[in-house]
């Protein structure tokens, strides 16, 4: 069977994330992450963790090759499968082509881009005030979906911590990056037909009901 293709795509905290996780179990996808899987390697210390901290830490991208070796990585493993969603990734134009180069070598091509629509405004109350489980990477909004129990994880029990970039400077800059570069690739896959876009700004049950219909 071919995989099927998947891509989120969004301004930092349209909700990418939170959906992310439901989708891909849903449907039975595997859920590639680019930010889960750099903050991965960044909790290990490895060399590629190290390298992206720095860049992470002041809300630049990532260089793309760094990027390009997990995700490729990742396919390979995981190839045959129902499907893939990608999170966070591609983040710019250059990063599209070399998914789309990856995916040639295994005959697939990108099915649908879902783009979670939120506006700058929002986006600051919603990383201020987001906390996620460092083991399950379940995403936390202390106001809008709390934990039952304090700042536990639900599943995991474990303490939530607050993301190194979820800072006001950083996350300014994050979103300037989106807009510069991210914003770009949006305006891309309009063209392409491929894309359909989301009101982010409801609630995430509602975001939910309408990504699944467009499933
Ligand atoms: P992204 O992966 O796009 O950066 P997240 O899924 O991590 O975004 O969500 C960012 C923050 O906003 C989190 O604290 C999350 O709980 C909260 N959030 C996600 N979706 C909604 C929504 N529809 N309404 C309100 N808050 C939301
Ligand atoms: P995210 O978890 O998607 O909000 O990403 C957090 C940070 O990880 C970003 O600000 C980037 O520094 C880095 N990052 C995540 N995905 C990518 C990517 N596809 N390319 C480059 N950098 C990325």
């Amino acid at each position: 069977m071919k995989n099927r293709i998947f891509i989120l795509i969004g301004p930092p905290g349209a909700g990418k994330g939170t959906q992310a996780k439901n989708m891909a179990s849903l449907k039975d996808f595997v859920l590639i992450s680019t930010g889960d899987l750099l903050r991965e390697n960044v909790g290990k210390k490895t060399e590629l963790g190290n390298t992206a901290k720095s860049y992470m830490d002041k809300g630049e991208l990532v260089p793309t090759d760094l990027v390009a070796r997990m995700i490729k990585a990742n396919i390979e493993q995981n190839i045959g499968k129902n499907g893939f969603l990608f999170d966070g990734f591609p983040r710019d134009l250059a990063q599209n082509t070399l998914l789309s180069d990856m995916l040639e070598e295994f005959n697939l091509d990108i099915d649908k881009v879902i783009y979670i629509d939120v506006k700058d405004e929002v986006i600051f109350e919603r990383l201020t005030n987001r906390r996620i489980c460092p083991k399950c990477k379940r995403v936390y909004h202390m106001r809008y979906n709390p934990p039952k129990n304090d700042e536990l994880c639900d599943d995991c029990k474990v303490s939530l911590i607050v993301r190194d970039d979820d800072k006001i400077d950083v996350i300014k800059k994050r979103l300037e990056v989106y807009h510069k570069l991210t914003q770009p690739l949006v305006d891309y896959y309009e063209e392409s037909g491929k894309i359909t876009k989301i009101n982010g700004e409801r609630a995430p049950k509602e975001v939910e009901a309408e990504i699944i219909a467009n499933m």
